[in-house]
């Protein structure tokens, strides 16, 4: 491939990737990264992942990513705001992570890349493509700081200095040849430690990682069984992840709600009353979340999150 061939197919993808709606993107040089793979390890020797076992398995993709696409030269990375600013969880209804209540984002930004990756076909004929939004054993943060979207913060988001933190990341990873973008990982977090201070449970490690077992985000959405007692009265009305420590971090303060139309929900998930909740029926739940991430929980885990934040608060009283 040509330089002038690369300039112009490399203005031409950040060029469709503004218009599918991206707020920030990237293009990275693929490479085997194994470091990648060792924290990964390490974090799972740890016992940190959890029950989420599934992160255990292709931990030698993870390190590198031209395992993922034979004779890969680049990875694209997007992303996608998805802030959305309503009120927070009052006496009357519970508390739903902000990025459930869009659509559900691995349908949203797959389809957008997948219409990018056609693209790059089309100027790159036998350029080959994967798509990834969080699935596939790719290292998601490690490649968007790669790709210069921003840094990783002490509550192990990655943030980025204009639109902070609530944004959805996807990737393409391809045989197309590009201009790369430098990587950009000064870390702008300085002294700051609100996130870890706010953290409710003390999920938040000092290396920049979460205890998967002590997040919330974890507990309410990924673990099976019983919720440990210990961590009782702690998720407060939280019944589907949480977001203190992105809520308490100054780079989302100049956080604007998203505006992109394919994330719209069917209807706003805050809306619904603790009796709304209380009342539904398995069938009403495959309903009411069949284009929503809450769905992949399922109706059995938001019952026992809803009875473990009930219990926490009659624990209070
Ligand atoms: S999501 Fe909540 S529980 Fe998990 S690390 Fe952040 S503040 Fe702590
Ligand atoms: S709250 Fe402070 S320490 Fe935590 S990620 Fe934000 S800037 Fe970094």
């Amino acid at each position: 491939m040509t330089d002038a061939h690369k300039i112009a197919l490399t203005w031409k993808i950040r060029e469709s990737l503004r218009l599918e709606g991206f707020d920030i993107y990237g293009i990275a040089q693929a490479a085997p990264h194994h470091e990648d793979g060792h924290h990964i390890s390490e974090w799972i020797a740890a016992g940190k992942n959890g029950s989420m076992q599934f992160l255990e398995r292709n931990l030698d993709k993870r390190g590198d990513i031209t395992s993922l696409v034979e004779g890969a030269k680049s990875v694209i990375v997007a992303g996608l705001r998805y802030y959305s600013n309503e009120p927070p969880a009052g006496n009357d209804n519970y508390f739903v992570s902000r990025y459930a209540r869009v659509k559900d984002y691995h349908t949203v930004v797959e389809e957008k890349l997948d219409r990018i990756q056609k693209i790059i076909k089309k100027e790159v004929p036998d350029a080959l493509c994967r798509v990834f939004c969080d699935a596939g054993p790719v290292t998601e943060k490690a490649w968007a700081i790669r790709a210069g979207l921003g840094w990783r913060g002490r509550h192990s988001m990655v943030i980025n200095k204009d639109i902070g933190s609530y944004f959805f990341i996807g990737e393409i990873v391809t045989t197309a040849e590009f201009l790369y973008d430098e990587t950009s990982a000064r870390d702008r977090c300085g002294d700051c430690t609100l996130c870890i201070d706010a953290c409710p449970t003390g999920a938040i490690c000092n290396d920049r990682t979460i205890d998967a077992r002590r997040c919330i985000a974890y507990l309410t959405i990924e673990h099976d069984g019983p919720i440990p007692e210990e961590f009782s009265g702690k998720t407060e009305k939280m019944i589907f992840g949480c977001d203190r420590c992105q809520e308490v971090c100054p780079w989302n303060k100049k956080a604007v709600p998203y505006t992109d139309k394919e994330l719209a929900p069917e209807f706003t998930i805050s809306s619904l009353t603790r009796r709304d909740w209380l009342s539904m029926t398995p069938d009403d739940f495959k309903k009411i979340f069949r284009s929503s991430p809450i769905k992949r929980t399922g109706h059995n885990k938001i019952r026992r999150n809803i009875d473990f934040a009930n219990y926490g608060a009659s624990e209070k009283r």
